[in-house]
């Protein structure tokens, strides 16, 4: 069965072709670790995910390779401004490898408490500062480049292509430039290939190149490590929407000057998740990570299911109502399965269904509700909807293997928990009935108070 998706370079919903029969080369745009990252980035990275569980489903051969920024990148898109790994370096009194490496890690935890397939590749952009090198090398070459007095820049009236993923012309561009320019720039969407160091200071973070000791600019991690563990062209690109006219564009034009190609055949990008119907940030406490999701209780997949609630087309608004929304659904899911018989054959007429949905351009909320027709279907044993359910789960990812005909066991010293904790509710003790709670949770349950009573769930993590 085709598989459909859409091509942001072609503005289309088109059937997939990968280059070599059987096998899909995908390069994710990663995390800048100066920050931990916030639930957004993550609804980037589950869609990336889904995106190589559904061609692994198809089938596919998937190699995915995501890259980890720990070269500190400029405040501003427009090559000016403080670099942000110092910014951070101030703030925690730590030098910027301990920085990159400590949020490196917690990014590797999150993703792994979300259930995301750990690409293939992860390399870091400090290990391949000679790649970069070369590849502005080869463009200074080609005549894509000039030197200005903080940097080599790339002259993006020299591309004929310019903006093509956008679909912007470079007159617009200029016409719509809010950003800060740096006045010798010839464009103002000329971008940074190599910026110099600082003349009387040394940068904790600074190589030697052709062109004098410095730092890579902001796009050329992702043109030099795509090409060094994936073909050149390769197949799906991917990342968030934002990245679409700046980061994305200048990777084009990198790849396309020095290679005189374009870099990935399919361009997908995952729209925004907003928080109470606005942008995440720091400044309006609305900036979550997934420990703040765990504090409050909640189960890390619960967000995860969240997001595949909504196609990637569509903006996501994020509340906690709607988690807890999600939250309940997921229990409810749980509780189900766990009372099934062990797994026999999968129904192939719902399998088939499943497929047509995340095939038509990862259709999950439809992918969803065919879950949810599985599970409350009169006609099918149980043995045969956990089946089919585990085969859904490859794509969905709800580690649904460790819930399928596992009934919740509750030691009896949290049976005796729960009922003192119902008993002090009912004399609205409130403060007993949080120790209560407290007491559960130390036991590795989470209760939760539902119309229907009590309910236990087993943390996850
Ligand atoms: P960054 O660390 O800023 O490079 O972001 C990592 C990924 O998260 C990129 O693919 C961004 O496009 C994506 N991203 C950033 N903010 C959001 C958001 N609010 N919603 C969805 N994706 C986001
Ligand atoms: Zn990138």
């Amino acid at each position: 069965m085709d598989l459909k998706l859409t091509n942001t370079l072609t503005r289309k919903k088109e059937t997939f072709e990968p280059i070599h029969k059987g096998k899909v080369g995908v390069y994710s745009c990663g995390p800048t670790v100066y920050l931990t990252q916030h639930i957004g980035n993550f609804r980037s990275f589950i869609f990336a995910d889904i995106l190589r569980r559904v061609l692994e489903f198809n089938g596919y051969e998937v190699k995915q390779v995501m890259n980890i920024t720990d070269v500190g990148h400029l405040v501003s898109e427009a090559d000016v401004g403080e670099d942000k790994m110092i910014i951070a370096m101030r703030r925690e009194g730590k030098s910027v490898w301990e920085i990159a490496a400590f949020y490196t890690v917690q990014f590797l935890k999150d993703m792994d408490r979300l259930n995301i397939k750990r690409p293939h590749v992860v390399p870091k952009a400090t290990e391949h500062i000679d790649e970069m090198i070369e590849v502005v090398k080869t463009l200074e070459e080609k005549g894509y480049t000039y030197k200005t007095s903080d940097g080599i820049y790339f002259d993006t009236s020299k591309l004929e292509s310019y903006g093509e993923l956008s679909g912007q012309k470079l007159e617009d561009k200029e016409a719509g430039a809010r950003v800060e320019v740096s006045p010798e720039k010839r464009n103002p969407s000329d971008f940074a290939l190599w910026k110099f160091s600082p003349k009387e200071q040394k940068r904790e973070m600074e190589w030697d190149s052709p062109w004098g000791a410095g730092f890579p600019g902001w796009h050329i991690e992702c043109s030099a490590m795509s090409e060094k563990y994936l073909d050149s062209p390769f197949d799906i690109h991917t990342g968030g929407v934002d990245h679409i006219p700046v980061h994305h564009e200048n990777e084009i034009a990198q790849t396309k000057g020095a290679r005189g190609h374009q870099l990935a055949n399919w361009w997908l990008h995952g729209e925004f998740l907003l928080v109470d119907g606005g942008k995440m940030s720091k400044s309006l406490g609305n900036f979550y990570s997934i420990d703040d999701l765990i504090e409050k209780d909640f189960d890390p997949i619960a967000f995860r299911y969240l997001v595949l609630g909504a196609h990637y087309h569509t903006q996501l608004n994020f509340t906690w109502k709607a988690l807890e929304a999600a939250q309940h659904a997921l229990n409810k899911l749980d509780d189900a399965v766990r009372e099934w018989d062990e797994p026999s054959e999968p129904d192939q007429d719902a399998l088939d269904r499943f497929l047509d949905k995340i095939n038509d351009d990862l259709n999950m909320p439809g992918a969803l509700a065919e879950l949810w027709k599985v599970v409350n279907d009169e006609e099918m044993d149980s043995g045969m909807k956990a089946a089919t359910l585990l085969k859904f789960d490859q794509v969905l990812g709800f580690r649904l293997d460790d819930y399928i005909a596992k009934p919740l066991k509750v030691p009896q010293e949290v049976q005796k928990l729960l009922k003192d904790r119902q008993e002090a509710r009912k004399q609205k003790n409130w403060e007993r009935s949080d120790q209560l709670r407290d007491q559960i949770a130390q036991k590795g349950f989470i209760v939760e108070d539902t119309p229907e009573g009590q309910h236990l769930r087993e943390k996850r993590s």
